[in-house]
């Protein structure tokens, strides 16, 4: 996606941030369009132009079910991945069988919108003495990032209340088993509930296959091309859930909350696109990643993949540059127009090493010069051959104190 920046006078924009946030796919905002003017209504009401909103909430619905692999009534809508990654791990945990001690089981390398859900949930039980204790279970991963079956499973029993395994990480893209993860959950804390964040993968992904036997599965709009702020959690039929928001009791009483009907219907939009594009838009990307990644792997010495490429979606690059600190090299690519990352968006902008990497067994001074470069449904040859103009420059600037 090559282009002028904001402002005239800025550099030629190379985008290649796509796991951070995708722009919109083609017809995403022709389709949301009506529901921010004309067709504005609250659907949960009975007059005429509720009628209306609701049929387009519930058409999104059967389209969201569709790309999921799960039956409309499975699916709960939310104000993204964040939230449904929340309702996941807190609902999920709250309705467990059982007063005793609860044990949430999660790869290491899980996105902070699981981490961190599950890390309050045992802080408030243990600050509440007598309360059944909560405990944040991390599974090892090996070099790759992909978590460790037997090493999870040696997690699991009775107080299991809830597994949350990715099915594909945000910072270095290894797609996890999440297959076996389920059938060691089946197998050792039959009562656990699985969820999955396939907020990275259902870009690229057949996530309806990949996560079958998952009961729950997050997923967010504006990774696959729609609207920020819309996401979906499948919740499978017999899973019990607590709401984290309530109300009026919107979608079954499991989210409050007047619907988002013009986010609904652009989630469900950009994840039929993707689905349609899937097979040809991956095999773009990897052919177009392949390129970069070799490109810099043989132009910048001492530069090193972080994940084997056979493993990881087919967007993602993330490389490792020895004797530079991410951060400059990150205010020289945006200089030149090229605009990466460093792994996760953190808000607060704190330069701490990256969970991902350190679970990785990467050590931290190699942690710092890691940069995640994306690409997705808008990259073209152009925004890789510009990479590779401008990264081995700004690698070198750096090396030599410029
Ligand atoms: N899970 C993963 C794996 C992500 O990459 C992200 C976003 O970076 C989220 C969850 C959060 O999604 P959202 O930005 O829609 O809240």
């Amino acid at each position: 996606m090559s282009g002028r920046g904001p402002g005239p006078a800025g550099p030629p924009v190379t985008y290649l941030d796509h796991a951070a946030t995708s722009p919109l796919r083609p017809g995403v905002a022709e389709a949301m369009a009506p529901f921010l003017g004309a067709r504005f209504a609250n659907p949960s009401g009975s007059h005429r132009l509720a009628r209306d909103a609701r049929t387009a909430l519930e058409d999104a619905r059967d389209q969201v079910a569709a790309a999921l692999g799960a039956d409309p009534a499975e699916v709960v809508f939310t104000g993204g991945g964040t939230e449904a990654d929340n309702l996941a791990v807190l609902g999920a945990l709250w309705a467990r069988v059982g007063p005793g001690p609860a044990t949430v089981v999660c790869s290491a390398v899980e996105h902070a919108a699981v981490l961190a859900p599950a890390g309050a949930a045992a802080r408030r039980a243990a600050g509440h003495p007598g309360a059944p204790s909560v405990e944040l279970l991390l599974a090892p991963v090996d070099a790759d990032g992909a978590v460790l079956v037997d090493g999870l499973g040696e997690l699991l029993g009775e107080e299991t209340a809830v597994v949350s395994v990715m099915l594909a990480n945000n910072e270095v893209g290894t797609v996890q088993p999440v297959g076996a993860v389920v059938d060691a959950v089946r197998r050792a804390a039959p009562r656990a509930v699985v969820h999955t964040d396939a907020v990275q993968a259902a870009a690229w992904l057949d996530v309806a296959a990949l996560a079958a036997g998952c009961d729950l599965v997050s997923v967010s709009a504006h990774k696959v091309g729609g609207p920020k702020g819309a996401g979906a959690l499948v919740v499978r039929r017999g899973t019990r859930i607590e709401p984290l928001l309530f109300g009026g009791g919107q979608e079954q009483d499991r989210r409050s909350g007047t619907h988002d009907v013009a986010g609904a219907v652009g989630l469900a939009a950009a994840l039929g696109a993707a689905r349609s594009a899937r097979a040809e838009e991956s095999a773009r990307a990897a052919a177009l990643r392949d390129r970069l990644a070799d490109g810099l792997l043989s132009s910048v010495a001492g530069a090193v993949e972080s994940a084997d490429r056979r493993r990881v979606l087919p967007g993602h690059c993330h490389l490792r540059f020895a004797g530079v600190e991410r951060e400059e090299l990150l205010v020289l690519l945006d200089e030149a127009g090229v605009c990466a990352s460093a792994g996760a968006a953190c808000a607060s902008g704190a330069l701490e090493p990256s969970h991902v990497l350190l679970a990785m067994g990467v050590p931290a001074a190699q942690a710092a010069g890691a940069v995640r470069f994306t690409l997705g449904h808008t990259t073209t040859a152009a925004d890789v051959d510009r990479a590779l103009a401008v990264v081995p420059d700004a690698v070198a600037r750096l090396r030599a104190g410029g």
